[in-house]
C-alpha cells in the first residue's frame, strides 16, 4: 500500500474498523517517511491475514516465515516431524480464518504457536517462546518455564 504522497511503500496502521460496506475494512495507515495519513478499503473474503508488528507496521501471514520460525525452535526435536509443523501452521490459519481474525497481533500469533508447541515438546515451546516474546533477562526464561508446569 504506498503512499499517496511520496509513494513509499511502508505504512504502519493506526486505526482498523469495518466500513460500513459489507466485508470490508477500512484503515487508517500513515506513511513511515513522510508521515502522510491515508485511508484504504480493504476487501475480506480470500484476503491474507494481516500480521501487525509491535512498533505497527504490517506483514502478510507468511506460512514460510512462520515454518521457519517454528523448524528452528524444533531443531534436534524428532517429536516434532516436518508433516506436524505444518499441521500446526495449518490449524492457526483455520483458526484465524474460522474466527474471522484477518488482523492479529505478532505478539499475539506468537502466543497462539506456543499453545500448539505446549504439551509438544517443552524445549521448542520454550525456544520459541524465547525468539519471540524477545527475552532479555533469565527472569523472563524463569517464567516462561514456569508457565510451562
Ligand atoms: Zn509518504
Amino acid at each position: 500500500m504506498r503512499c499517496p504522497v511520496c509513494g513509499h511503500p511502508e505504512s504502519k496502521v493506526v486505526d482498523s474498523r469495518p466500513s460500513d460496506e459489507f466485508n470490508s475494512i477500512r484503515r487508517r495507515r500513515e506513511c513511515l517517511k513522510c508521515g502522510n495519513r491515508f485511508t484504504t478499503y480493504e476487501r475480506l473474503g480470500d484476503n491474507p491475514i494481516i500480521v501487525v508488528k509491535s512498533d505497527g507496521t504490517t506483514q502478510v501471514f507468511d506460512r514460510e516465515k512462520l515454518y521457519r520460525g517454528i523448524s528452528i525452535a524444533c531443531a534436534k526435536r524428532p517429536n516434532i516431524p516436518n508433516e506436524k509443523k505444518a499441521e500446526i501452521i495449518d490449524d492457526i490459519e483455520a483458526e484465524l480464518r474460522a474466527a474471522g481474525r484477518l488482523e492479529i497481533k505478532s505478539k499475539d500469533l506468537g502466543d497462539i504457536v506456543l499453545e500448539h508447541l505446549r504439551g509438544l515438546d517443552d524445549v521448542a515451546y520454550i525456544r520459541f517462546a524465547s525468539v519471540y516474546k524477545d527475552f532479555q533477562t533469565v527472569e523472563e526464561f524463569r517464567e516462561a518455564l514456569e508457565g510451562l508446569q
